[in-house]
Formats: C-alpha cells, structure tokens, sequence
C-alpha cells in the first residue's frame, strides 16, 4: 500500500518548491522594508481564541475548523488564519504597552476543513502583516500599497484592488438593521433566512444567482457610514490614490471573518476562476477586546501564497526553472578519493561557491550525468593518479574545457571563476 498527501493538501516539490520559496520572501520584503518585525506563533491554539476572535457565525468556525482535544482533553485547533493568534500573542506579551503601533509580519500555513478544489485547499500558506495599536488611515493605505508592492515586485500586472468600508460600532449596527429589514423581504431559504438573524452581511455574498438577483437594491454600507467613518474612509481613498495604487470601491465587500470594522480590501485576479482572492484585509478595531484585551484599533492583511503562485502561472511569469541547482560538482573515483571530495566540496561550499558530489559509488560515466544534470558549471574530477599528483581535473561542462589545478588552489581558482 502506498500514502497518499490527505484530501485537499499537496506536496511542494523541486524545482517549484524553489518558486514558491521566492514568493513568500517577495511577499514578506516590502512589510521587513517598513519596519514590520517577524513573529511566529503555534500552528494549534486554545479552540476558544478562534470561536471568539473568528466569530461563531462564520463559515470558519462553524464548519472549517480542525478541532481536536489533547490528551490531557484541553480542546485545540489548528490556527485557521493568522490575525487572532497574533493579537493573541501581542496581548500576552504585552507589547501593547510599548510604542504603538506594534508592527508584525507572519509566514505560515494554515488550516481549513474547506471544499478543495483548485485555489482552494485544506493546508495552505499565507504571508500576513499586521499593526496594532493605532487609529490612522495612513496604516491602512500603508498596508495596503506595501502588499500592492509585494504583488508588483512578482511581476503580477492584473491583481485588482476592491475596497470597501464596513463603518464601526456607531454606524455598522444602524445599517446591519437597514439590511436586515430589507433581507427579510427576499424570498430565501431557510439557511439563508437564518443567516440573516446571525450575520446579515454574510448574505451580500452570495454568490447564487437566485440571491444575486434579489440583492440588486439591498442597502449599501457606504450609504450608512457616519461622518468619522465617512472622512476616515476618504482619507484611505485618497492616500492610495496619491500613493498610485488603482483600486475599485466595492460596496459590497464584506469579507468572510466577523472582526472587521471600517477599511476592508480584497485583492483579486481574474486568472484564477472561482476562487479569484489572492489577499484580502481591513480594520479590526474591536477583536482585542473581544479577546479580553483593552481596545486596540488594528488593521492587517493575509495573501495566500499559493494562489499567488497560481496568479503568477497565470500570468506566464513562472517560466521553466533552468536556475543551476548548484556551481560546481564533484567527481571521485576510487574510495581515496572520495573521502578527498568529501572535504573538498566542503571546503568550496565555505568558500561560498555551492557544490554538490556523486554519491553512491557512481562509476565516471554515472557520476558526469549527476554532474549535467547538477546544473553545475564546472566539475571536478579526482581519480587516484590526480590523488597522487595533489591535482584536481576542473573540467567547464559548457565547453568540456578540461584543466589541471593544484588541489591546494582549486578553491580560488572556482572563486575566480564563478563569482
Ligand atoms: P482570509 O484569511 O480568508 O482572509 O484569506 C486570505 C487569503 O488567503 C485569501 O485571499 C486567499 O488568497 C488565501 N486563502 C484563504 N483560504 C484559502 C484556501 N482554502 N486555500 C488556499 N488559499 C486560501
């Protein structure tokens, strides 16, 4: 019998797995350039924390989670997304006490019972950024142009930007009234009917026709805001706007996650079918307080790695990795000489040149595909008569040039040549 990966998971592998690692650093560099810091959380917390800080009436933590009680029975579930372990962990720490805003990136994988599907997976791994701690429509539109930035620095052109505001504990309940009153007018079903009375806004988006066409004249949250909001919510527009970051206003964009309040964002592609959402984020001034902290008005995103990585596919920006694997490869025949290689392909790699060998007492023949294959440039040949000769054969496997070096100045020799 042979394992498959679970349902819904894959597997990484080379040369892509190189790819990928490529976009999470692209991803994480324009936040590390603004003075976010790195921080790492468990991949499983308290079950509470996520019932609490997700919000009971999302799809998240009603049917996605993957729960499960330890053996000393303190229920645990595997981090579906990002922000609330790091509020969490800010709280815990007490970082909210120093300066403010407190300013983290996180890379990591999460974990969501979800209906797999391409784009839509049940491990997956997103680069996320936060800032706590501070009200300012600059943090947002900060956020915002520097994952526009880490889209851009893929070479991603058609990433769009939907914005939208969700108003705050003065104006969202007016409205959520506004659209309640309007949504139990529709002719829906009873899930939909009950979804109503837990999480209204939820309903905005569905994305079934029959729903879709009843919504056409649904109240928009735009047209609820109060004034703080409303200027709020214009300063972020025209900070991107200045910054040169196209966006769409979306006055239907609610997000699937219950914390948040006033600035929200999506960025989609539209090579990426149904599941089109490369990142999205916003404003969640109320989940420290939900989570039994003081108040601390935050705002963050999260960007799923692998979908940007279908973005980029999309795109034709991923091309055939040709890159070399390593610089130069070592050949050895005859166990002497081997053990020389040994410590000779160490001592290229301190130099800071990357080399890799033939293992597995490979004949000369077995051992030079290794060396093509490698991707390496130069090759080194040691047989037990250059041994004798305290020489190395280096041969340039473009031009099959092959010469003799002094094992003793090989390194420098490679040094002068590959860098
Ligand atoms: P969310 O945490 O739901 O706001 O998602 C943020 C980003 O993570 C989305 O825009 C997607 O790019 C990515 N993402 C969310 N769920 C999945 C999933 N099940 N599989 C792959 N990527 C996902």
């Amino acid at each position: 019998m042979s394992f498959q990966a679970p349902k819904g998971t894959f597997d990484w592998l080379p040369p892509k797995s190189e790819q990928i690692l490529a976009v999470r650093a692209a991803l994480a560099q324009p936040v590390r350039q603004a003075g976010y810091g790195y921080i790492e959380t468990p991949s499983f917390e308290d079950t509470e924390l996520f019932a609490r800080g997700v919000g009971e009436s999302t799809d998240i933590v009603s049917k996605e989670m993957y729960t499960f009680p330890d053996k000393a029975g303190r229920s645990l579930t595997l981090r579906p997304e990002g922000t609330a372990s790091v509020v969490r962990a800010v709280l815990q720490h007490n970082l909210h006490t120093g300066q403010l805003p407190v300013k983290l990136w996180y890379s990591g994988s999460q974990y969501r019972y979800e209906r797999a599907q391409r784009g839509r997976y049940r491990h997956f791994w997103q680069v996320g950024a936060e800032a706590l701690g501070a009200e300012d429509p600059a943090l947002d539109a900060e956020l915002i142009v520097l994952a526009a930035r880490g889209f851009a620095d893929l070479g991603l052109t058609q990433v769009e930007l939907l914005l939208n505001s969700l108003g705050d504990k003065v104006c969202r309940p007016v409205y959520r009234a506004a659209l309640q009153d309007f949504l139990r007018g529709l002719d829906l079903d009873d899930d939909t009917r009950a979804r109503i009375e837990i999480n209204p806004l939820r309903v905005l988006d569905d994305n079934r026709p029959e729903v879709r066409a009843q919504l056409v004249g649904a109240p928009l949250v735009v047209d609820h805001l109060c004034a703080p909001c409303k200027a709020y919510h214009e300063e972020v527009r025209a900070l991107l706007t200045e910054a040169g970051v196209a966006f769409t206003d979306d006055p239907r964009l609610v997000r699937g996650l219950d914390y948040y309040t006033r600035t929200t964002f999506e960025f989609v592609h539209g090579g990426l079918g149904s599941q089109s959402a490369v990142g999205g984020g916003g404003r969640y001034d109320g989940l420290s307080e939900m989570l039994g902290g003081p108040a601390l008005p935050s705002v963050g995103w999260a960007v799923g790695v692998d979908r940007t990585f279908l973005a980029m596919e999309a795109e034709g920006l991923l091309g055939e990795t040709t890159e070399a694997r390593v610089q130069v490869y070592g050949v050895a025949l005859g166990d002497d000489a081997r053990r020389r290689m040994f410590l000779l392909v160490d001592e290229v790699r301190k130099a800071g040149i990357s080399a890799d060998m033939a293992f597995g007492g490979k004949g000369l023949k077995g051992a030079m595909k290794g060396a093509g294959r490698s991707g390496a440039r130069f090759a080194l040949i040691l047989g037990e008569r250059d041994l004798a000769a305290q020489a190395v054969q280096l041969k340039d496997l473009t031009t099959a040039e092959q010469t003799e070096v002094p094992l003793a100045q090989v390194v420098d020799v490679l040094k002068g040549k590959v860098q």
